[in-house]
């Protein structure tokens, strides 16, 4: 069987037809050219316009990199045409296997952004043999490809989150979809400013904001009116995991302070190494943490005072009746401000001032995946650990979207990987 056999089989270009296949040198190693020729008869089209019209004259031949075989680089060569457009002058034509100047097909895009979701884009270079920038371009098209054919209607539901980018204060906003039928990321954002959630509500327009039932996002007063302003019919709810990560923060201030002056008195080092122990549910602790926490629980620290009182605020999340949990909430606060306990005093006062969306959470309870937020959150950091070479910010959204934003692809005759 001739390659050109296979190649027509898989992968049929409208309009072209493949010619020679030899071999040819492509820098260090060997490789395999495939030729190709326009269809007797056929006339170009217009790269802008696609508009068909009578040839101008030929260019050089040009490599156009395609799926590797066996390990060998295949290229495509062609010599393009270039078309006198009635509309727009004279221009190169268009071709069904690359886009503009890329010496890329879009076969091979496609394949080796298949491969970056299952490896690191260096991986990926290094296994088909290309550059990191060649990957890169590739996740960006596929990307663009799926922001611009996936559907939003079914969106009813969102999240806001946050996502440091790296040490520092630089933060991008995260919007992602948690109707327990679809969750994926939505939108990327730089900074968590007021203007950055403003601009996701221009971008996803108007139509699919009114379609919104539930928004989720943590406590700030600038955010929550932008969501009334913006999405005023939603029931807008603030969720389990950014409410309990302010407590996480507000012990770990407790215990650094604590620990600082219990060595300042020069007593016995007891919190150094504790973190962990206070800020993981009882359950989920090893068996030489578990240790470490009794013998905290016996000294009563205002550390340990901080832990009881967060551990006891779990049980907020456990009722069914708002009404019940309003009940408890206040308890919770009244007891939690006279606990000399500053950090724990500001979580309260937090709370309290965003009771009535804090009770918005047993409305949503069921019918929204709030815990997906969390997950998101665990993956984007991933994401953004991986991918070391990030040099911009841009680069970072390609690859969020990429591994989060479940974006669909075209269908193709054969898949190449
Ligand atoms: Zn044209």
């Amino acid at each position: 069987m001739q390659i050109k056999t296979i190649l027509n089989r898989i992968q049929l270009q409208k309009g072209f037809v493949y010619g020679n296949v030899h071999w040819l040198n492509a820098g260090r190693t060997m490789a395999l050219g495939v030729e190709i020729r326009a269809r007797k008869g056929s006339r170009p089209k217009c790269s802008l316009c696609e508009q068909a019209g009578p040839g101008y004259d030929v260019l050089p031949e040009r490599r156009f990199e395609f799926v590797p075989m066996w390990g060998i680089p295949v290229f495509f060569l062609y010599a393009m045409r270039r078309v006198v457009c009635s509309t727009c002058g004279v221009k190169v034509e268009r071709v069904p296997w690359a886009e503009g100047k890329s010496h890329l097909t879009t076969t091979y895009k496609w394949f080796l952004a298949g491969w970056a979701r299952r490896l690191s884009w260096k991986e990926v270079a290094e296994a088909f043999q290309t550059t990191w920038d060649n990957v890169f371009r590739s996740v960006k098209m596929a990307v663009k490809w799926g922001l611009e054919h996936r559907s939003l209607d079914s969106v009813t539901a969102i999240g806001i989150d946050e996502l440091a980018r790296r040490k520092g204060h630089k933060y991008l906003t995260m919007v992602y979809q948690i109707d327990n039928s679809a969750k994926r990321l939505l939108w990327v954002g730089k900074d968590r400013t007021q203007k950055t959630l403003i601009q996701f509500f221009r971008e996803f327009g108007q139509e699919n904001t009114a379609r919104l039932r539930f928004v989720v996002s943590d406590m700030w007063k600038p955010y929550l009116r932008i969501v009334a302003k913006e999405a005023g019919q939603s029931l807008q709810v603030i969720d389990r995991f950014h409410v309990m990560s302010h407590f996480g923060r507000a012990i770990d201030k407790i215990r650094a302070s604590e620990a600082r002056e219990l060595k300042a008195r020069g007593e016995e080092p007891v919190l150094t190494g504790s973190r962990w122990c206070l800020l993981k549910r009882p359950k989920n602790l090893t068996a030489g943490q578990a240790v470490k926490l009794e013998e905290l629980l016996r000294i009563n620290l205002k550390a340990v005072r901080a832990y009881i009182l967060k551990e006891d605020f779990q049980k907020f999340w456990t009722y069914k009746s708002p009404a019940w949990a309003a009940r408890f909430l206040d308890a919770w606060c009244h007891r939690t401000m006279r606990s000399r306990l500053k950090p724990m005093k500001s979580v309260a006062k937090m709370l309290r001032s965003h009771r009535s969306y804090l009770l918005n959470w047993f409305a949503c309870k069921g019918q929204v995946a709030t815990g997906a937020i969390e997950g998101f959150n665990n993956k984007a950091k991933v994401t953004t650990r991986k991918a070391f070479g990030f040099r911009s910010i841009n680069v970072q959204k390609v690859a969020l979207y990429h591994t989060l934003g479940d974006l669909p692809e075209p269908t193709f005759t054969h898949k190449f990987c």
